[in-house]
């Protein structure tokens, strides 16, 4: 890191499902030396909410009630997940196949965006340095982020990257975990509401043929720029 030019801002990182966001955007932040805001988390810990209130994800107004109650609570560090719903420890389940399934239609309503997007703004106020993953951050929630990174790869990369984390070897798992991504992918897209897709200003970086590392070097690079860090000497 340029210990004499600290990164002082945000850093947004967007992009769909299965790009590896979650591991660089971590990895960025410790590289910058940032707080981490992980805002699928929080949407993932708001329908934990709903499918414990047995209520149908795509019930808009059961869900916006339901939402409306809960009191969901997400870490800012990059190296440890603290996700809760009403004071319990949910970051496990979170990220189960059935929270994963429902997550898109509860993100979908205005309403709980509004809550979660107020929430994810009020956390980022109180950090100097940030790292920021989601899909709508460059767009929505952060517009004049310090820089806009949006994160893509190749479908098949991606549910082949996903079934590497997940330990699936068998082709017809890995057609499905494409199929899923695909769906999410249009869902998140297509969506009335802060639709997925790159800011204006993002610089898209495609990691289909790129490691871990390399995406992270290349975002940290450009979070260093002298631009970025205000030393223009
Ligand atoms: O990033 P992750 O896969 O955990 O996000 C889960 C889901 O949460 C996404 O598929 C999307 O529906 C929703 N999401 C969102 N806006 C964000 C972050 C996540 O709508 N900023």
């Amino acid at each position: 890191m340029n210990r004499r030019n600290p990164f002082r801002g945000a850093v947004t990182l967007d992009g769909p499902s299965g790009t590896g966001k979650s591991s660089v955007a971590r990895g960025v932040a410790v590289a910058l030396d940032a707080a981490y805001l992980d805002t699928g988390a929080m949407y993932r810990a708001a329908t934990v909410a709903v499918l414990d209130a047995g209520a149908d994800p795509e019930d808009a107004a059961a869900v916006e009630r339901i939402v409306a109650g809960a009191r969901i609570e997400v870490g800012t560090e990059a190296g440890t997940e603290r996700v809760e719903v009403d004071g319990v420890d949910v970051a496990v389940r979170i990220r189960s196949a059935e929270v994963t399934r429902a997550v898109s239609a509860v993100s979908a309503v205005p309403a709980v965006r509004r809550r979660l997007v107020d929430q994810q703004r009020a956390l980022v106020a109180g950090a100097e340095a940030v790292v920021v993953e989601g899909r709508d951050i460059g767009t929505v929630v952060l517009p004049d982020a310090t820089l806009k990174i949006y994160l893509t790869a190749a479908p098949e990369v991606r549910a082949q990257r996903r079934a590497g984390q997940l330990g699936i070897t068998d082709a017809a798992a890995i057609d499905d975990l494409a199929a899923d991504l695909r769906r999410r992918d249009e869902y998140d897209s297509s969506r009335a509401d802060s639709p997925l897709r790159p800011a204006a200003d993002a610089v898209v970086v495609d990691s289909s043929d790129l490691t871990q590392q390399d995406v992270v070097d290349h975002i940290v690079a450009l979070a260093q720029a002298p631009l970025m860090t205000g030393d223009r000497t």
